[in-house]
């Protein structure tokens, strides 16, 4: 049993935390910014690999994460997390790089109708979408419950926070820009817009014109998600209009049922994007790096604590 202490509350941070709990350690978590405040907050969140490098990895964790969110869906009203049949138009069939991420049989044709003008094909894909405003939370209690504790500080040199546990894993996503100086990291903004829940059935529904243009449409327990924007670079978490208008607009096109759907929110939230997902330990020092999860911290977040609980000796 190792003495550990993780960096970050985001779901990079607290799966982590967790994972190190049920596998026996003694897990401190250190965090600049609630669970609430963090990028994790705002995402909706689906299973589905986007924006993370590289690809063959990422596939890997997602599959991992996938299993255990499958488990998780057996408890949707505590956990948060359900399985849904994701209507997803493909533009390009080559595109498809996801197909290898996920169990055999989840991907069936959808309707011929959904095969709109200018799309080569739609798929229905089974996979788990986790209720972040339930899971998020839902993820600090148990590791609570398991025994963990946190506390909020920002940590500025992680060599000294070296003498405070045998591990230290750094999770801080976009902090560890100025935490390791790390030039390969950079912002994708994103926003995404909630809204009332229709009385009708809404379909969780993705237009896979990625990366250029982006929507999604993403039905929870209490609210529908409206996606969205992937803007690498721009480091703003100000409401753009503009995008919430065109955001709407494209959703309505693909889901007319949405038209008059009440806006509760909308909000913006920064993607800790980089050229490659950083999962390793540091040379020479106990101290193992976890972020960098683009677009995808949640579909690869348990396959990536998985990977760094394990680098523990
Ligand atoms: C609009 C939008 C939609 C998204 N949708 C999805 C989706 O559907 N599915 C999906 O898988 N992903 C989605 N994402 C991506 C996902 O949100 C991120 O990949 C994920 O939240 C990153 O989690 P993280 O824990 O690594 O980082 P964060 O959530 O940013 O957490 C980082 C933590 O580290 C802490 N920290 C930082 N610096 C320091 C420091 N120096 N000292 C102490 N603590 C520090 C922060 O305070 C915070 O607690 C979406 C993102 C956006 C913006």
């Amino acid at each position: 049993m190792a003495k550990v202490l993780v960096i970050g509350s985001g779901v990079s941070g607290l799966t982590t935390a967790l994972l190190g709990l049920q596998q026996g350690h003694d897990v401190h978590m250190v965090y600049r910014d609630h669970w609430s405040d963090t990028v994790s907050a705002v995402a909706a969140a689906i299973w589905f690999p986007f924006a993370a490098e590289p690809q063959d990895k990422v596939n890997s964790w997602s599959r991992d994460t996938y299993e255990v969110f499958e488990d998780l869906a057996s408890q949707t009203k505590k956990t948060g997390v359900f399985m849904t049949n994701f209507l997803v138009l493909v533009e390009d069939p080559e595109y498809v790089y996801w197909e290898s991420a996920l169990p055999p049989e989840s991907v069936t044709p959808a309707e011929p109708d959904w095969i709109l003008p200018g799309y080569a094909t739609a798929y229905y894909v089974k996979v788990p979408l986790s209720d972040s405003s339930v899971y998020m939370p839902y993820l600090q209690e148990t590791f609570i419950e398991l025994g963990g504790t946190s506390e909020q500080r920002t940590v500025t040199n992680l060599k000294e926070e070296c003498k405070k546990a045998d591990w230290v894993i750094n999770c801080s996503g976009l902090g560890s820009q100025a935490l390791c100086n790390d030039q390969k990291m950079f912002p994708i903004q994103g926003q995404i817009i909630q809204l009332e829940k229709p009385l009708e059935p809404v379909k969780t529904l993705m237009d896979e014109h990625m990366p250029h243009r982006l929507a999604y449409i993403l039905p929870r327990t209490n609210d529908v998600i409206l996606g969205g924007t992937a803007r690498p670079h721009e480091s703003s978490t100000d409401v753009d209009p503009d995008a919430t208008q065109k955001i709407i607009a494209q959703c309505v096109k693909r889901l007319p049922v949405l038209a008059n759907a009440a806006v509760k929110n909308v909000r913006v939230g920064l993607r800790p994007g980089r050229s490659q997902v950083r999962l390793e330990k540091e040379e020479g020092l106990p101290i193992i790096h976890n972020y960098g999860h683009g677009g995808s911290g949640y579909t690869i977040s348990w396959g990536c604590a998985r990977e760094a609980i394990g680098l523990i000796k």
